[in-house]
């Protein structure tokens, strides 16, 4: 019997609490918008741009309407286009190759590394034909992708690397920040994100002038200046009341990363001590990477994870799938000739992996709920034999 009373639920996602820390910080800013009546782009957003890319140590940030439009914005700035491939993992949020095949480039699909869940850069090699004019590889639940060997394969090839960081501000390689390990970098402001917003939003990052000058035209229609359209863009501005909230929100970036990291360890000594190491893959922090856990995703066999889910969700833990479907195998992309098992590791981690609840305000009581609980479930469901063992 636990001395404590369990939390009544847990849930995999809180903004509430996080709202509450930073309310009167809040609210004089939306109401200087309210009051400003200027409510796209404007000084607000400028002022955020100077802020991510100074964050970020990037010499450009350009706003945008959403991390997916941040993927899209450079991709068309280099011009991907028909006829173009453009190399990423399967194993990330569909936007990833989606924003690929928006151009009419081909999205080429290569497996993950099985522990970091990221782009295997040893299998890049492969896949890249004459057409290749990209990589994305993806910072996926808060870890950087293996950079070093992506920018050595990118620059022998001549392509362009775009990093699809949304999950990722403030991760870092070897001490170098997201959003400056490649050409050009995207990260969403989307709620969930480690930077979210008050709805949706995203930026781009560059060191590249010329990038940076042509983005910028594009999230406008091409247009600079003013009704004078160079080429044809499309509407991806960002607002002023999403500028105004995240950055306030960037001064608690640093603060609410290390609560995150501090929460990754707590989880990882609670699964210790309940001897659960065996039974669970446990997230790993490559050396020389710096992880935001914008997820904490852990594996379990891929028989027990549907029913290690729905036991949570009895305990009102809440939890996620992050990806069920790989996307080679998307209905969308079946003309792709994509088939099962073309990609093993990603496939894989479809079937086996399960996010847990993880934000700066969780507490060591709900987290001591979450891992008692999945040690609960291994007794019942994967060991019966040995639940009257450890009742005795
Ligand atoms: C969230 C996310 C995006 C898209 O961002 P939106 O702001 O939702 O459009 C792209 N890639 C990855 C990996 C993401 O997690």
């Amino acid at each position: 019997m636990s001395l404590f009373h369990d939390p009544v639920s847990v849930p995999a996602l809180n903004l509430k609490a996080q709202y509450q820390s930073i309310r009167d910080e809040i609210e004089p800013v939306v109401r200087g918008i309210l009051e400003s009546q200027m409510f796209v782009l404007g000084p607000e957003v400028t002022r955020l741009e100077a802020e991510v890319a100074n964050y970020c140590g990037a010499a450009s940030g350009i706003g945008c309407a959403s991390g997916s439009d941040a993927l899209l914005l450079p991709l068309l700035a280099i011009d991907i286009g028909p006829g173009d491939e453009v190399i990423t993992t399967p194993y990330t949020f569909f936007a990833t190759a989606g924003s690929i095949w928006r151009t009419g480039a081909k999205p080429v699909f290569v497996d993950i590394e099985p522990d970091t869940f990221n782009i295997d850069p040893v299998r890049i090699e492969a896949a890249i034909t004459p057409r290749t004019k990209a990589i994305i590889p993806v910072h996926l639940f808060g870890q950087v992708a293996e950079m070093g060997p992506i920018q050595e394969i990118a620059r022998r090839h001549g392509l362009t690397v775009l990093e699809d960081a949304a999950q990722a501000i403030g991760s870092a390689y070897h001490g170098t920040r997201a959003g400056t390990l490649g050409d050009v970098a995207a990260f969403s402001f989307y709620p969930s994100k480690n930077l979210g917003g008050f709805g949706d939003g995203g930026m781009v990052t560059t060191n590249h002038p010329q990038l940076a000058r042509r983005i910028t035209r594009l999230r406008v229609h091409g247009m600079e200046p003013k009704y004078h359209h160079h080429e044809v863009g499309f509407n991806s501005r960002l607002d002023a009341f999403q500028a105004a909230v995240l950055r306030v929100k960037l001064r608690h970036l640093d603060a609410w990363t290390s609560l995150r990291r501090d929460v990754a360890d707590r989880y990882r000594n609670l699964f210790a001590s309940h001897g659960l190491e065996e039974m669970v893959g446990l997230p790993i922090e490559r050396q020389g990477n710096f992880h935001v856990y914008n997820q904490f995703v852990i594996r379990v066999p891929a028989f027990l994870r549907d029913s290690l889910r729905d036991y949570l969700t009895a305990r009102k833990i809440g939890s996620e799938i992050y990806y069920p479907i790989p996307l080679h195998l998307q209905v969308c992309f079946a003309s792709l000739g994509y088939k099962p098992g073309d990609f093993p590791h990603s496939e894989a981690a479809a079937r086996e992996t399960i996010a847990l609840p993880i934000y700066p305000e969780l507490t060591d009581a709900e987290q001591r709920y979450v891992v008692g609980s999945i040690r609960q479930f291994i007794d019942e469901f994967a060991y019966p034999s040995r639940k009257s063992d450890r009742a005795a």
